[in-house]
């Protein structure tokens, strides 16, 4: 039985990290989580899983009201509260949080010698140098959740990861694939969230859109596997169902198929290095016919060249360009900014920040925070 803590339950991924769980009872226990402002899903979740013993909420007034109504659980609120349930007693962490607020769990359940299946890919865009420290001196893995990072870690197994001559991380183009640059002017926050391929949570979808998820995921898979930004390479491709691909020294080219489907990377972090069955129609190519690829156009998508940019310069860079999408992306969805002011307020934060090394949890503070500085003063000018 692997005992689950479970960090943003009430998520996109988080929601169906319950549905894979409830698969497999025999195997999965749901021992703790975390949610933030949805507390109706706590209690629902505390009612139907009898050993959860742990279980944080982000307001203290839904803590305390969830106390009452629970008095033989231990409930916490806020930051502390995700600390202390990274650092408690299960065997993977599942972190589905969104945003920066998932780098001190991911870093905590590391430094209290936990596994962690991460989904959060903000943490290690910001703090993989910092995750990857932490991993090689407590010995502990980091199994990727992300469904091309899946992909690819699914396609390395049995091989030699000094035999990998690059990585392909396929691209759908998000909402927007199929407009110009003049079009993206005047686009809708309801347009930018209406993804073609995936149902995912509101931020992501908008990182979608920009291409800013495609340069995290670069940063992700250069942290997670130990690889060049030079050697990983992006490829659109609007069907969604080659999830990404490994090209070794011999030029053979290993890549992994599904339907566009969250629980089975999900699962796999979860069961791996087993496979179990999941309720799923079986992946039909015959049906999908043609599989289309092509170049990504970084002028049309610069996001994701600047995702290249700030991560082989290093140092606070990529926490400085996580930071300004984050505060730019949570504006358009709030109708403060048009679309393209995203991309202006991440691509000017990168090129204005003062460069400086990522060696410490306080460089990674400080840069996370003047990022969301430059970006909100960019949007208070406009408003
Ligand atoms: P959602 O917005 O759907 O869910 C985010 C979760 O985090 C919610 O449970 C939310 O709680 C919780 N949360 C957010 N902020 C806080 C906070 N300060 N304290 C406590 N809880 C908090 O996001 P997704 O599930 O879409 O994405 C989660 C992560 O997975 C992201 O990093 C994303 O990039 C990545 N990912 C997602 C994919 C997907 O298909 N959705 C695919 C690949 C990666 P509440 O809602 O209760 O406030
Ligand atoms: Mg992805």
């Amino acid at each position: 039985m692997k005992r689950i803590a479970l960090l943003g339950a009430s998520g996109s991924i988080g929601t169906q990290t319950i549905d894979v769980i409830l698969q497999h009872p025999d195997l999965f226990d749901l021992v703790s989580f975390g949610v933030g402002t949805r507390a109706e899903t706590a209690r629902n979740l505390l009612k139907q899983f009898p050993d959860v013993s742990l279980c944080a909420v982000k307001n203290e007034t839904d803590a305390l009201s969830l106390m009452k109504e629970f008095p033989d659980k231990t409930i916490l609120y806020g930051e502390a509260g995700l600390k202390t349930i990274a650092e408690s007693d299960y065997d993977v962490l599942v972190n589905a949080l969104v945003g920066f607020a998932g780098f001190a769990p991911t870093l905590a359940a590391i430094e209290s010698d936990h596994d962690v299946a991460l989904a959060n890919k903000e943490s290690l865009v910001c703090g993989g140098e910092l995750i990857t420290r932490a991993l090689a001196l407590h010995g502990r893995t980091l199994i990727p959740i992300d469904s091309e990072h899946s992909a690819i870690f699914q396609c390395l197994q049995g091989n030699r990861m000094r035999q990998v001559k690059r990585l392909i991380i396929t691209a759908s183009g998000g909402s927007f694939r199929n407009r110009t640059r003049e079009e993206l002017d005047s686009v809708t926050v309801e347009e930018a969230l209406a993804h073609p391929n995936w149902s995912m949570g509101a931020k992501i979808t908008i990182d979608s859109a920009t291409m800013m998820n495609k340069g995290f995921e670069v940063t992700e898979a250069h942290w997670l596997f130990g690889v060049p930004y030079e050697q990983i390479d992006v490829l659109m491709h609007p069907e969604s169902i080659v999830h990404s691909m490994v090209e070794y020294v011999d030029k053979s080219v290993m890549a992994q198929m599904g339907s566009p489907d969250m629980r089975l990377p999900i699962q796999y972090a979860l069961s791996w290095p087993d496979r179990l069955p999941l309720d799923e129609p079986p992946l039909d190519l015959a049906k999908a016919g043609t599989l289309h690829f092509s170049a990504p156009d970084t002028e049309r998508f610069p996001l994701l060249a600047l995702a290249y940019e700030a991560g082989m310069k290093g140092g606070n860079l990529s926490a400085v360009m996580n930071a300004a999408n984050e505060t730019a992306n949570a504006a358009f969805r709030n109708h403060e900014i048009p679309f393209t002011m995203i991309e202006d307020i991440v691509i000017g934060a990168v090129h204005d920040a003062p460069y400086g090394p990522l060696k410490t949890p306080g460089d990674l503070y400080a840069a996370d925070e003047w990022g969301g500085e430059y970006a909100a003063a960019k949007i208070r000018k406009l408003n």
